[in-house]
């Protein structure tokens, strides 16, 4: 793509009540707009790196059976008011409208039950189960902090998935699955290195739920990270009976975190409320035995720039990154723009490329938004690259660069198998 198209500018200011990081960093890149405190739009840039992020995720689910659905925002109160969850006393998050005749709807904060009611239309047979469903889709939460940019905010696109099995021993049995596949998704997406399966509470149908931690500065959460067993623990439930419990030795250091995604054993709660049964080999009737298993996309590519960014900008992993290249044409010498022009063609025919094309636009400046951006690769152009051979190639995150020949260039960048 030619950046003199897009129609997104880099900015030096960001709005005054934005406090975090993440915000700071992708609104000055034109990635994301803040349309008010807790609500953000993805512009060109932000949404190719939620779609890239939510790709890895879709992989992953589809490689445990996950069969993938979109569900309503518009939820029917009556739905909710089985399950005692319509009440605003014990569910404080709720956004709340009504019909042109007064009858009251909710927007729904997850989807737990009208899930469970689909499947009540498909699932009566021990020959029907397992199943697992998800849907990336907005949620709607009114919540009370906004204070953590792409983090936490009042709408946000949610991977949901639910999984419904015969009984406990088989509903564990793709717990496991979905543990292993969260654990792929966070290290296919730069950031596994700082992500920890931590223990987290409970329901009444087990003892522990799991969270996907990654530590940062800013994270809201306190966790206690086991290096020994690359595990962790959630504050709320870190005592010495859960140590015993878990039988974990070593060190617990204390450090900040954010969820980035939770998986958690549901068991009969909301098939019994709703009356989602199947019938056994036997003849018996049992209730379907649940797992639900979130991960806010929004909430991990804002992990990955608060993580990852250094005091020049965002650094975007290879796998999430808008583009794989920014190429920088330098200076107004005709002939140096047109061999940009012409090296930009030969590779975007391979690789995502942004091509600074802009004119009257300083090399200062674009070296500037190309630290911004944060694309993997920086490729300039100018005269003097042309009369050393070729462009000079550097990695975002590092300090100096090579020039190397187109061909060079090509290989380097050529897109793995
Ligand atoms: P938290 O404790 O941070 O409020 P939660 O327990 O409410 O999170 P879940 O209901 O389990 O979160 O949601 C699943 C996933 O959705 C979370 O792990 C997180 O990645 C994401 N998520 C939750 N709330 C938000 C939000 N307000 N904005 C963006 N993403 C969110
Ligand atoms: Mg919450």
């Amino acid at each position: 793509m030619r950046q003199s198209e897009l129609f997104t500018k880099t900015k030096k200011e960001v709005p005054t009540d934005e406090v975090s990081k993440n915000a700071e960093l992708l609104i000055r890149g034109g990635f994301i707009y803040k349309e008010m405190a807790g609500v953000y739009s993805y512009l060109p840039l932000g949404l190719l790196v939620l779609n890239k992020i939510e790709n890895i995720i879709r992989e992953e689910m589809n490689a445990i059976g996950g069969q993938e659905i979109i569900m309503t925002a518009l939820q029917n109160p009556e739905l909710w008011k089985k399950t005692d969850r319509w009440d605003n006393e014990k569910v404080d998050i709720w956004f709340k409208t009504k019909l042109k005749n007064n009858t009251e709807l909710g927007l729904a904060f997850t989807h737990e039950e009208p899930l469970t009611n689909i499947m009540k239309n498909y699932i009566s047979s021990y020959r029907d189960l397992p199943k697992s469903v998800y849907q990336f889709q907005n949620k709607f939460r009114n919540e009370v902090r906004a204070k953590s940019g792409i983090m936490r905010t009042r709408e946000f696109i949610m991977k949901d998935l639910y999984s419904f099995s015969k009984n406990e021993a088989e509903h564990l049995e793709f717990y496991e699955k979905a543990k292993k596949a969260y654990t792929k998704i966070f290290e296919r997406s730069g950031i596994g290195h700082l992500t920890y399966l931590t223990f987290a509470s409970g329901g009444s149908f087990s003892k522990f739920s799991h969270e996907f931690q990654t530590v940062t500065s800013t994270g809201e959460d306190t966790i206690y990270v086991n290096e020994e067993n690359n595990i962790a623990i959630n504050k709320e439930v870190f005592t010495d009976d859960v140590k015993k419990d878990l039988s974990l030795s070593g060190d617990f250091k204390e450090t900040k975190a954010v969820e980035v995604g939770n998986i958690f054993t549901l068991g009969t709660r909301f098939s019994d409320a709703l009356d989602l049964t199947y019938q056994t080999e036997k003849g018996d009737k049992k209730p379907v035995f649940m797992g639900s298993y979130g991960i806010g996309p929004a909430r991990l590519m804002g992990t990955i720039v608060e993580a990852l960014a250094d005091d020049k900008g965002i650094i975007w992993p290879e796998t999430v990154a808008p583009f794989q290249v920014h190429l920088l044409a330098l200076g107004e010498d005709e002939a140096v723009l047109v061999e940009a022009d012409k090296i930009y063609e030969s590779l975007s025919a391979n690789s995502e490329v942004l091509f600074d094309d802009r004119r009257e636009i300083s090399a200062g400046e674009k070296f500037a938004d190309a630290d911004l951006l944060g694309i993997p690769y920086r490729a300039v152009i100018s005269s003097r690259s042309l009369k050393e051979g070729g462009v000079e190639l550097k990695k975002r995150a590092e300090e100096k660069g090579k020039v190397v020949s187109l061909k060079e260039l090509l290989v380097l960048l050529k897109p793995s198998a």
